[in-house]
């Protein structure tokens, strides 16, 4: 069995697009849409035909291009069943614990509410990554337009329970920006510290952050760090609970 092979590159103003294939069996997945006509001509640079759409969620960024694309090649959406209303011409429906298959690799689809309710992430276990739309982002996570910050804490405890060395493929590159934000809720941390020296660095040369690792972040991204004890003691919520401590970083950043 080979490895998958994938093809990232910049959407829109501050997307990611992704193309996983699968050399064994010339299967080739979209993970989301927002950009049809970027992401065909990617696909054709490589020499790849899409034969499937991985939705993360319904948002325009991410499901805007199935229809073009689908339309181009025929391809199979895939995406949560809980969007059905609101994604069109589902042809398979997933939620918590299915497996999606490209070729002879196997994701497994985690529920992951908070950023919208439907939303899931697609993760090769056997591979060591993962797709995680707009829940996890480098040194951040989505903001909560549609759940609770109850429900994106669960959702980011699934994520930080994966092994640190996992690939986290983000949707954006809005790691600069969030950085800039994480020193403030988390001063002291070296490991922040340093993140955030290297992120300056690849992005000065033009680089990308993602993808990123989940212990990268487990060390020095805030919104996983709510039970961390010098993060509750800046924040003066030593004695609330860590999804309360969440709300707290989440509302900051909202405003910051
Ligand atoms: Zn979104
Ligand atoms: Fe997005």
């Amino acid at each position: 069995m080979s490895d998958l092979q994938i093809r990232q590159f910049p959407c829109l103003s501050d997307n990611y697009g992704f193309l996983v294939h699968d050399p064994d069996t010339g299967e080739t997945a979209t993970i989301d849409t927002p950009d049809a006509d970027r992401i065909l001509a990617e696909a054709e640079a490589a020499g790849w035909t899409i034969t499937q759409i991985w939705n993360t969620h319904h948002h325009f960024d991410h499901a805007g291009g199935n229809a073009a694309i689908r339309a181009a090649t025929g391809a199979k959406i895939i995406a949560p069943g809980y969007d059905a209303h609101r994604i069109p011409d589902i042809g398979l429906k997933v939620g918590d614990g299915d497996t999606v298959n490209l070729g002879t690799h196997a994701a497994r689809v985690h529920y992951t509410p908070g950023h919208t309710l439907g939303h899931v992430c697609y993760h090769f276990a056997d591979d060591g990554l993962a797709f995680v739309g707009d829940t996890l982002f480098a040194l951040g996570c989505g903001r909560l337009f549609e759940g609770s910050p109850q429900q994106m804490w669960a959702s980011l405890s699934r994520l930080a329970g994966w092994p640190d060395e996992t690939r986290i493929y983000c949707a954006h590159e809005y790691t600069q920006a969030n950085a800039a934000f994480a020193v403030t809720v988390d001063p002291d941390n070296r490991d922040l510290a340093a993140y955030a020296a290297q992120v300056e660095a690849e992005r000065a040369r033009g680089e990308p952050t993602v993808p990123t690792t989940i212990g990268a972040e487990k060390a020095a991204n805030p919104f996983l760090r709510a039970a961390d004890p010098a993060i509750r003691k800046h924040l003066r919520l030593e004695t609330a609970d860590n999804a309360e401590v969440f709300a707290e970083i989440r509302r900051r950043k909202d405003a910051f």
